[in-house]
C-alpha cells in the first residue's frame, strides 16, 4: 500500500511538494480552500484579460525547472521562458531613470554616466556578494535545521560570520557605491520580501546579485502558466488536487499527525503536510499542546513583512513601456520607515508590470495589462480597516500619480476592467496573518535555523512548507523549502 499524504494548499510550495512526493511514490491529496490552485500565484480573467495577482518577476529559472525533471519530465513540455532585457527600468522624481540590464555592454554605460567611481565600486559589489551567496546558498537555503547539532556546528558559525550580514542591505551597499540612486536601486529588492533596505540583514543584497548575474525571465502565458503546469504534471502522476476544501483543523494522537478536516469530515493520512502560511496555520488549525513554542505570545512578538496593494486595469488601447518599472518615490527613506511605522505613506515608490508588452496572448488584440503595487502597512496595527472608503481613496490618489507618468496622461479614460486586492483581500483570500504578504519579516532573528522549520518537531508526521518557514518568501525559495521538506519526509519514511 502506498503512503498517503495530505497537502494543505496548493501554493507554490504545496505543489511543488505534492509533484515530489508523488513522484518518489506517495499518494498525495492536495486540498485547497480557493477554486483554483496557485496560492499567491494566483490568476483573474476579465472580458478576454489574464491578470497575474501576485508574483510577477521570474528568477532563478532554473529552481523552476527542476522540479518537472525531479519526477522525470522535461520542463520545455511544460512551460516557456525568456530572458529580459532590460530588466527593469527605475524612475526617479526628478526625471532621471536608469536602465538595468544583465547585458554588462549595456549596463557599464549606463553606470560610467553616473560616474567611473560608482561603476568600479558596483562591480566590487557584485564581487563581494557572489562569494557570500555562495556560502549561503550551500550553508543556509539549501539544508534545514532540524536538531541542536545542525545548529551550533562549528561549520555554521563559521558560515555565520563568512556571511558578514549583521549590518542592513542599504549599509552595505553604501560601502560600494556613493550614488544615492544607485544605492536605492541595489538595496529596494528588499521589499520584494516584506523588508525595510534599511533594517533587512545585508545578505539580501544577494537580490540584485541574482537578477544581473542570473537575469530577470518571463513566462510565456504570464505567471500563472507555472501554477498550471505544476497542477498537469501533478495530477499527470496519479495525484488528487480537491478545491473549495477548507481545512479546519489537523488531527494529532499521542504526537502523531492522523489527518485532517475538512467539512467536518475526517480524511486520514500517514502524514500532512502545511503548505498554508506558517501563523495562521500553527495558530489556527493545531492544538495548543502540539504548538511548541509557537504559542499566541510568541506569534504576536515575531516580526511581520510589509502588505500589498495592488491595482489591475486592462486597458483598451496601448501604452508604450516597460514588462517592470519601478517609481520612487521622492524621500525614499521616509518612505520605507513610513511602511513599517506603519503609517500610509504619502508619496508611495511604486511598482508597475505591463506584460502585455511582450505577450500578445494575455489580452485582446490591442488591449494591455497593467499592474500596479504599492507596498503598504501590514494589518497587524488595527487601523488600517480597508474599507470601500479607504480602498477608493488609496485608488484615486494612485491613479492621480500614474497619470503623472509621460504616456499614461489619458489612461484612467481607457479602464475596460479594474480590480484591487487590498491587504484584507490578500488576509482573507489565503490566511496570510496581518495581511503579511511575505511572511516573517525575514530579519537576523526570523532568518535560517531562527524560522520554522520545515518538521514539526513535537509531532511526527507533520510537516511545513511555505513562505513564513525556512528558508523564506519568493517562488524559487519556497520551491526550496519543498525540496527541503520532501528529502525530511523521505527520510523520516526511510528510518
Ligand atoms: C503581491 C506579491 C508579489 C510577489 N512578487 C513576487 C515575485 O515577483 N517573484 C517571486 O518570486 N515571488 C514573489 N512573491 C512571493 C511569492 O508569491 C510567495 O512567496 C509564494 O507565492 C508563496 O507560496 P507559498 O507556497 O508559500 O504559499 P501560498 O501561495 O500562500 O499558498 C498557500 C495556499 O494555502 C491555501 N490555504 C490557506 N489556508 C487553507 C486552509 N485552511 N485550507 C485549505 N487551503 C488553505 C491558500 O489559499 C493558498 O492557496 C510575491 C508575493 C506577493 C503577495
Amino acid at each position: 500500500m502506498k503512503k498517503t499524504i495530505s497537502i494543505i494548499g496548493a501554493g507554490t510550495a504545496g505543489l511543488a511538494s505534492a509533484i515530489r512526493l508523488q513522484s518518489q511514490g506517495f499518494q498525495v491529496t492536495i486540498f485547497e480552500k480557493n477554486p483554483q490552485v496557485g496560492g499567491r500565484m494566483y490568476t483573474f480573467q476579465e472580458k478576454g484579460f489574464q491578470f497575474d495577482v501576485g508574483p510577477t518577476i521570474v528568477m532563478m529559472p532554473e529552481i523552476y525547472r527542476e522540479v518537472f525533471e525531479y519526477s522525470g519530465a522535461n520542463p520545455d513540455d511544460y512551460l516557456s521562458m525568456q530572458l529580459l532585457d532590460p530588466l527593469y527600468q527605475l524612475h526617479y522624481q526628478d526625471g532621471t531613470s536608469f536602465t538595468v540590464s544583465s547585458n554588462l555592454t549595456k549596463l557599464i554605460p549606463a553606470l560610467e554616466k553616473i560616474s567611473h567611481e560608482d561603476t568600479q565600486g558596483y562591480l566590487a559589489y557584485l564581487a563581494d556578494i557572489y562569494a557570500r551567496y555562495n556560502v549561503a546558498r550551500k550553508g543556509f537555503i539549501d539544508r534545514s535545521f532540524l536538531s541542536s547539532q545542525d545548529i551550533l556546528s562549528w561549520e555554521n558559525i563559521l558560515n555565520t560570520l563568512k556571511l558578514r550580514t549583521f549590518n542592513s542591505a542599504y549599509q552595505s551597499i553604501a560601502k560600494f557605491v556613493k550614488n544615492e540612486k544607485l544605492r536605492q536601486a541595489l538595496s529596494f529588492q528588499t521589499l520584494y520580501i516584506g523588508v525595510s533596505p534599511f533594517v533587512g540583514p545585508s545578505i539580501y543584497t544577494i537580490i540584485p546579485m541574482i537578477e544581473l548575474l542570473y537575469g530577470i525571465w518571463y513566462i510565456k502565458g504570464g505567471m500563472y502558466a507555472m501554477a498550471k503546469a505544476m497542477q498537469k504534471r501533478f495530477e499527470e502522476l496519479g495525484g488528487k488536487v480537491i478545491t473549495n476544501a477548507n481545512v479546519s483543523a489537523i488531527k494529532i494522537e499521542d504526537s502523531q499527525a492522523k489527518g485532517i478536516v475538512v467539512n467536518q469530515t475526517f480524511i486520514p493520512s500517514d502524514a500532512v503536510l502545511v503548505n498554508a502560511d506558517f501563523p495562521y496555520a500553527v495558530s489556527q488549525l493545531i492544538e495548543a499542546k502540539y504548538r511548541g513554542k509557537y504559542q499566541p505570545k510568541k506569534l504576536k512578538k515575531m516580526e511581520y513583512s510589509s502588505s500589498s496593494f495592488i491595482m489591475y486595469f486592462g486597458l483598451n488601447k496601448k501604452i508604450n513601456t516597460t514588462v517592470h518599472q519601478i517609481r520612487y518615490a521622492k524621500d525614499f527613506k521616509k518612505n520605507i520607515n513610513d511602511l513599517f511605522a506603519p503609517t500610509l505613506p504619502e508619496d508611495p515608490s511604486f511598482y508597475i508590470y505591463s506584460p502585455t508588452q511582450i505577450d500578445a496572448s494575455l489580452a485582446p488584440l490591442g488591449k494591455e495589462i497593467i499592474y500596479v503595487l504599492v507596498p503598504v502597512p501590514n494589518r497587524e496595527n488595527q487601523k488600517f480597516s480597508w474599507d470601500e472608503n479607504m480602498k477608493k481613496t488609496f485608488r484615486d490618489k494612485m491613479v492621480a500619480k500614474i497619470k503623472t507618468i509621460p504616456g499614461f496622461a489619458q489612461f484612467e479614460q481607457t479602464i475596460e476592467v479594474e480590480k484591487i486586492m487590498t491587504p484584507r483581500d490578500w488576509e482573507t483570500q489565503f490566511n496570510l496573518q496581518y495581511a503579511a504578504t511575505f511572511g516573517f519579516k525575514p530579519i537576523l532573528f526570523q532568518s535560517n535555523f531562527f524560522r520554522p522549520q520545515v518538521k514539526a518537531l513535537k509531532v511526527n508526521g507533520l510537516y511545513f512548507a511555505g513562505t513564513s518557514t525556512h528558508p523564506g518568501a519568493g517562488i524559487p525559495i519556497v520551491m526550496k523549502a519543498a525540496k527541503i521538506a520532501v528529502d525530511t519526509i523521505i527520510k523520516d519514511f526511510q528510518s
